[in-house]
């Protein structure tokens, strides 16, 4: 691995945080990834003809209230201003998402006030119409689960908004990189102390317990040890992409189908993630996106960590297998098997001491 001080292997969020972390201070950066490109999960993929970023793994949409995190991420793009709305498509009908008056009140015909909203859904058989509308068959479809085997408890924990802003985040920042995703990882990587290598997977040879020197990983953590107690569970998705004939689909950026008989979860349609660019807004075509889930088999993308009592064992022992190796360091949402969104991903990161 040459003269270098560090090496990052996986060129996602987290590791490009850390490698311009590491070059800022003087160290010389080696990255390795796996794939052919850089990203990780965030990648995203321009049409030649129409001009679209399609977000290759599914929407992301960078929402942060952590100032340390939107300044740093401020420093290589432009944001554009998106706010991100959901609507969801019950037998169909649309309701803006989340859980507030805007929905409530399309739902059942009424004009409640901000003051009757919670009065109104302690009622035990209107909760559970709304629960049965919006989170049953999603919730079914997401984790591949039979509809009458999700717990209504769960509707207790969605958070009710007495008032009608329809904004799906609570987050102050919110916005798509007006040149694109990739450019974010482009400058990030665009220091003369950073090497990058792709097509070049990091792997730890068997009885590994040394590394000459310190190496930051966020691939998944049971593959970097052969797997030597099993797979760690996740959720996996399929996206169906189609190019169509129109200026506009659905008139919005992510509609969720929550009746489990609709076989996916939620459509994208990517040109709405851009407004501020009028070509691609007002081009006849779009490209959407659906999206399905499924249970993940080896080989497939992991998308979503199975958190349950074996799989937390699991990942002990992995855990366990990593402290003993000296100068590995894992992170990352494949690396900690855990779901992060990426501010929380680039605040990982940022606290990593160099
Ligand atoms: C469907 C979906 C939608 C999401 N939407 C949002 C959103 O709207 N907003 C938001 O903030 N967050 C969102 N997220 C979360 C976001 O995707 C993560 O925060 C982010 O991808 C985490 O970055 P990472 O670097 O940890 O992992 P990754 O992006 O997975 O990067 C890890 C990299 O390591 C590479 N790698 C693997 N093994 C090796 C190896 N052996 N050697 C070298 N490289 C290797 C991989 O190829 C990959 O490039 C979403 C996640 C999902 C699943």
């Amino acid at each position: 691995m040459g003269n270098h001080d560090v090496v990052v292997a996986g060129a996602g969020i987290w590791g490009c945080t850390l490698a311009r972390r590491f070059a800022e201070a003087g160290k010389r950066t080696l990255v390795l990834e796996k794939r052919p490109v850089v990203g990780g999960n965030v990648r995203c993929e321009t049409d030649a003809e129409t001009g679209i970023e399609i977000h290759s793994y599914g929407s992301h949409i960078f929402h942060t209230h952590i100032p340390e995190v939107w300044e740093f991420v401020n420093r290589f793009v432009k944001f554009n201003g998106y706010q991100h709305k959901v609507l969801a498509d019950w037998k169909g009908k649309l309701y803006y998402l989340p859980l507030g008056l805007a929905l409530v009140n399309k739902f059942f015909g009424t004009e409640l006030k901000p003051c009757e909203l919670a009065g109104f859904m302690a009622d035990e058989e209107r909760s559970k119409a709304v629960f049965d509308a919006f989170f049953r068959g999603y919730t079914s479809k997401q984790w591949g689960r039979a509809p009458e085997d999700i717990d209504p408890s769960i509707i207790k924990r969605v958070p009710v908004r007495s008032n009608y802003d329809v904004n799906y985040f609570n987050d102050y920042w919110q916005g798509i990189p007006a040149d694109g995703y990739n450019s974010l990882f482009e400058r990030l990587l665009d220091h003369p102390l950073i090497e990058v290598r792709c097509s070049s997977p990091f792997e730890l040879a068997p009885g590994t317990d040394s590394l000459e020197r310190p190496v930051y990983y966020s691939g998944p953590i049971d593959a970097l040890f052969g797997y030597v107690f099993g797979h760690l569970p996740w959720r996996t998705l399929r996206f169906e992409t189609e190019k169509l004939d129109m200026r506009d689909y659905q008139g919005t950026s992510v509609v969720n189908y929550t009746d489990a008989a609709v076989p996916y979860t939620r459509i994208h349609e990517f040109k709405h993630y851009h407004p501020e660019n009028a070509a691609v807004m007002n081009y006849g075509k779009t490209v959407i996106m659906r999206e399905y889930s499924a249970e993940w088999k080896p080989g497939d993308e992991p998308y979503y960590p199975v958190d349950n009592a074996s799989s937390r064992e699991l990942l002990e022992r992995y855990r366990a297998l990593a402290a003993k190796v000296s100068n590995l360091n894992i992170g990352g949402r494949l690396g900690g098997y855990r779901y992060y969104d990426m501010d929380k991903s680039i605040e990982a990161a940022l606290a990593v001491a160099i």
